[in-house]
């Protein structure tokens, strides 16, 4: 059991409303059994080269007049999504995916409606997260609960008591670009130097 994050926390990584996750097309439907408290965010910093976002509070460069300019000279959003333990309802499997910030907020919504409302994690229903690659914006990804969810049995349940927490897994991604952030201001590494290229996933 554990709390339903806070997503107001998002806007210490920089969160905005449009951030995208590339799901299978059409349903996928899933359990979700744990949530990462703060989102994982990625800088994207020019084609093929990524920063995983350390947060505004320690010390991440790129934000404000730092952030990465797109081709139209604009700052581009990172990329924010929350770690989380799901069910694959196709393999009943436990795994390990990267929720969009829109698909968490939707899970916030609800969390809040008096048909769906629920207290803790894992979620009492599945959901399924409709991803359409040709919609745009907010109706990229759909969220529809499911009133006739099976429930999650006591294998999957053992499993997860078993795995490393989700926080722990979001601290480890951004304590290790926090390290080299630090590690590259305080070495001259000459013309091996390069930013770090951390990838999701
Ligand atoms: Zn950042």
């Amino acid at each position: 059991m554990s709390q339903f994050p806070d997503t107001a926390r998002a806007s210490e990584y920089g969160a905005g409303s449009r951030d995208y996750f590339k799901f299978e097309k059409g349903d996928n439907r899933l359990r979700v059994l744990a949530l990462a408290q703060d989102p994982v965010a990625t800088h994207f910093i020019s084609k093929g080269e990524r920063a995983v976002c350390i947060g505004v509070s320690r010390g991440c460069k790129y934000h404000g007049e730092n952030a990465p300019k797109g081709d139209d000279g604009k700052p581009k959003k990172p990329s924010v999504k929350y770690p989380a333990y799901v069910v694959d309802r196709k393999t009943n499997d436990i795994r390990l995916v990267y929720l969009p910030y829109s698909v968490v907020t939707a899970l916030g919504d609800l969390k809040k409606d008096a048909d769906w409302s629920f207290e803790e994690l894992p979620m009492p229903y599945d959901v399924t997260v409709k991803y359409d690659p040709d919609a745009s914006g907010t109706d990229m990804y759909k969220v529809v609960p499911s009133p006739k969810s099976a429930p999650i049995t006591s294998e999957i349940r053992a499993s997860l008591e078993t795995m490393k927490s989700i926080d722990e897994v979001a601290d480890a991604q951004r304590d290790k670009a926090a390290a080299e952030t630090e590690h590259a201001g305080e070495i001259d590494l000459g013309d091996e130097s390069e930013p770090y290229h951390g990838q999701l996933g």
